[in-house]
């Protein structure tokens, strides 16, 4: 048996058929960065590549007993939600969290798809804020996220601020959806920005991207990289594996999350991004 043991991340999110996002892409990329994902499902889907068709929400208790059995057999390095769905999953995920103070919390506040489909019930904005945020130990809202979360906020400095003034330890805006040359990902901590990270526009849009990113953060968190590394360690991996991703299905391309190897069986050489 080898003592060096990967840390275990905890993830909350919803499963995804396509393997594209959600709990697929939070276990493949945790494996992926050296860390054992113990996937918490919150939410079963029904999708393609192209959109979402149904979805069923898993009852908060259930979540709770998922979480609760996981937390009392083995150590938790990090937890990171995706998909939580309800209002109900939310304060559910926000009790765990305060039961284990000391284990870094990676919130992705996703509430709907990379193509707008709803991924929710009801709106999370409010919830989100009061019960999630405060305990976050850093949030990786997009741009159109960002100013969900923060209405009343001009600008998007001024939406970190906010989030961070609700108790959000770091805060990482994605810039994909703004209409600037290069991707600029701003990171914010103690009241301001820390760092911003500009990288190569990549053409079109990406399935599971957002689950991607947000679930290499908690690996850099569980493997315990300073927050800044761990983030732009997250942004540089996910950069490489929508550089490298396929169009497996009628819709959007999917990230190659093994695009460094992956292993004896695969035919393509590795991707040296
Ligand atoms: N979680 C689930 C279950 C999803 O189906 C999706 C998108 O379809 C997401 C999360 C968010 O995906 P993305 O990383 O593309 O924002």
């Amino acid at each position: 048996m080898n003592a060096d043991r990967p840390p275990v991340v905890m993830v909350f999110a919803g499963t995804d058929p396509t393997g594209g996002a959600g709990v697929a892409a939070d276990i493949v990329t945790l494996a992926s960065l050296g860390c054992h994902p113990a996937p918490v499902v919150t939410a079963v889907t029904a999708q393609d590549t192209a959109g979402i068709k149904q979805f069923s929400l898993v009852d908060a208790e259930l979540v709770i007993a998922q979480a609760r059995a996981v937390l009392e057999d083995m150590p938790v390095a990090a937890f990171k939600t995706g998909m939580l769905g309800s209002t109900a999953a939310v304060a559910a995920v926000a009790s765990i969290a305060e039961d284990y103070p000391d284990i870094p919390l990676i919130v992705d506040p996703v509430q709907a798809s990379g193509r707008g489909d709803p991924l929710a019930d009801e709106p999370l904005d409010d919830v989100l804020r009061m019960l999630l945020l405060p305990r976050a130990t850093l949030v990786t809202p997009n741009s159109l996220e960002a100013r969900g979360l923060a209405p009343d906020a001009d600008t998007l400095d001024a939406c970190a601020q906010q989030l961070m003034a609700l108790g959000c330890r770091y805060v990482l805006i994605t810039g994909a959806h703004e209409n600037t040359p290069q991707v600029v990902n701003r990171f914010y901590g103690n009241m301001r920005q820390l760092e911003s990270f500009a990288f190569e526009r990549l053409p079109g849009g990406f399935h599971g991207s957002g689950c991607t990113l947000a679930a290499a953060c908690a690996a850099g968190f569980a493997h315990g990289l300073e927050p800044a590394s761990a983030v732009i360690e997250a942004l540089r991996y996910t950069w490489n594996t929508l550089k490298a991703g396929h169009r497996l299905g009628m819709g959007q391309p999917m990230p190659d999350r093994l695009y460094w190897g992956g292993g004896p069986f695969r035919r393509r050489k590795p991707h040296d991004a």
